[in-house]
C-alpha cells in the first residue's frame, strides 16, 4: 500500500494563491506516494484540476440542516472529495471540538463514503504528565465509539502530538515509533484490523526523511510546510 503525505493548507493562500500552487502542482504528480491535497474549502473546485487526491479540512456530521456556515459532508462527497480530516488539534483548541462531537463528524463522514483522516495526540503538559498513552487511548475510543468494524478500512489515523503543531519541535524518531506501536495495538484490541497512522507535527526537509523511514508509519501529514509549493516540492523530493 502506498504511504499517504497529506497537505493540510490550513486558512492560506488568497484566490491568486491557490491558482499558483495548482500551478505549480499540476505536472509533478508522483506515483509513488498517494497525495491529499486539503485546500480552505472555497478552493476544493479549483483543487481538482491539480490531479491530487482532496480532501477538507473539516465537515459538520450532518447532511443538512440550519447550520449557518457549516459545510455537510454530504456537500462534501458530492464535491468528489475523497478524505476529510477530523479531530484536528485546532478545531479541538480554538472550536472547543470535544470528542462526543468528533465522533458524531467520524460517522458522518463514514455514512457519505468519505475516508476520515481522524488526528489524535496529547498536549505539551499531558505529555510533560507522562499521559501520553492514556490520552490516545481516550481519543481512540471515544472518537471511534459505534463504528463498524468494516468502516476503519476507511479511517486513517493521524497521531499529532499537540506540542509539535506548529512549533519546529518533533518528537524522536523512537517516540514516534512507540507511539505508532501504541496506537496499533489500541486499535486492534477493539477492531481487530491493522490501522494506518500518520505522524503529523513540524514535518520539514530536514524530518521527512527519518520520519518516513520509521517502521511501520503510513505517512505524514504536513502543515506549515506545505503551504509554499515549491519547498513543498523539493521536499516530496526527498521521500524515496
Ligand atoms: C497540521 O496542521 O496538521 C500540522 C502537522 O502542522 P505543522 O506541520 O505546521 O506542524
Amino acid at each position: 500500500m502506498k504511504k499517504i503525505i497529506a497537505l493540510n493548507l490550513k486558512m492560506n493562500l488568497d484566490y491568486e494563491g491557490a491558482q499558483n500552487y495548482i500551478k505549480k502542482i499540476k505536472d509533478k504528480i508522483s506515483d509513488k506516494h498517494e497525495i491529499i491535497v486539503l485546500p480552505s474549502f472555497i478552493y476544493l473546485d479549483m483543487f481538482k484540476n491539480s490531479g491530487y487526491t482532496l480532501g477538507a479540512q473539516n465537515a459538520h456530521y450532518l447532511d443538512k440542516g440550519a447550520f449557518t456556515g457549516e459545510i455537510s459532508p454530504l456537500q462534501i462527497k458530492n464535491l468528489g472529495v475523497e478524505y476529510v480530516l477530523v479531530g484536528h488539534s485546532e478545531r479541538r483548541i480554538h472550536f472547543k471540538e470535544d470528542d462526543k462531537l468528533i465522533n458524531s463528524k467520524v460517522k458522518g463522514c463514514l455514512k457519505n463514503n468519505l475516508k476520515v483522516i481522524l488526528c489524535i495526540g496529547e498536549t505539551d503538559e499531558e505529555r510533560r504528565l507522562r499521559k501520553t498513552a492514556s490520552v490516545l487511548q481516550k481519543q481512540i475510543v471515544s472518537n471511534l465509539n459505534g463504528v463498524d468494524e468494516d468502516a476503519l478500512q476507511d479511517i486513517v489515523i493521524a497521531y499529532e502530538p499537540v506540542w509539535a503543531i506548529g512549533t519546529g519541535k518533533t518528537p524522536s524518531t523512537e517516540e514516534i515509533e512507540d507511539a505508532l506501536i501504541y496506537i496499533s495495538k489500541t486499535i486492534k484490541k477493539h477492531f481487530r484490523i491493522e490501522p494506518r497512522i500518520l505522524y503529523g507535527g513540524s514535518v520539514n526537509k530536514d524530518n521527512i526523511k527519518s520520519i518516513m523511514r520509521i517502521k511501520n508509519i503510513g505517512g505524514v501529514l504536513i502543515g506549515s510546510s506545505s503551504i509554499e509549493p515549491d519547498y513543498m516540492l523539493s521536499m516530496l523530493d526527498l521521500v524515496d
